[in-house]
């Protein structure tokens, strides 16, 4: 479990080497954290991939002006954000709570946790 999580981080990071303004991480925050709760999902039992996760959202929100997800490989993501699929939250997920990047985890999912509120330390 800790070797996926640490690999899933370290993808994550990779592409987080720019500054995000804090204002636009606090509203990706709660985003999250509101449709968390909306949605009964929760998030990750090791906080650094959601942290992860939301800030890779955040740096496409402000580099792109939308959330895309930051997770997956993209050619052009001006088009993809156009074609909205993987704006967060994506179709996968709000047809069938399925998050690839762990943000939003169903109850039975092993790396659930119980927590629907993101704070940092
Ligand atoms: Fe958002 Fe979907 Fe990416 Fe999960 S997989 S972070 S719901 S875009």
């Amino acid at each position: 479990m800790l070797k996926t999580l640490n690999l899933f981080k370290l993808k994550i990071q990779m592409t987080s080497n720019i500054e995000i303004h804090s204002k636009v991480i606090e509203s990706m925050r709660q985003f999250a954290e509101n449709y968390a709760k909306s949605t009964n999902t929760y998030f990750c039992v090791d906080l650094d991939v959601t942290e992860s996760v939301i800030q890779g959202l955040s740096k496409n929100k402000q580099l792109f002006g939308a959330p895309l997800c930051p997770c997956r490989y993209y050619d052009n993501k001006e088009d993809e954000i156009s074609l909205a699929y993987w704006n967060c939250p994506c179709v996968p997920m709000r047809e069938r709570k399925e998050c690839h990047c762990m943000l939003f985890l169903t109850p039975e999912n092993e790396f659930s946790s119980t927590k629907q509120v993101f704070q940092t330390e």
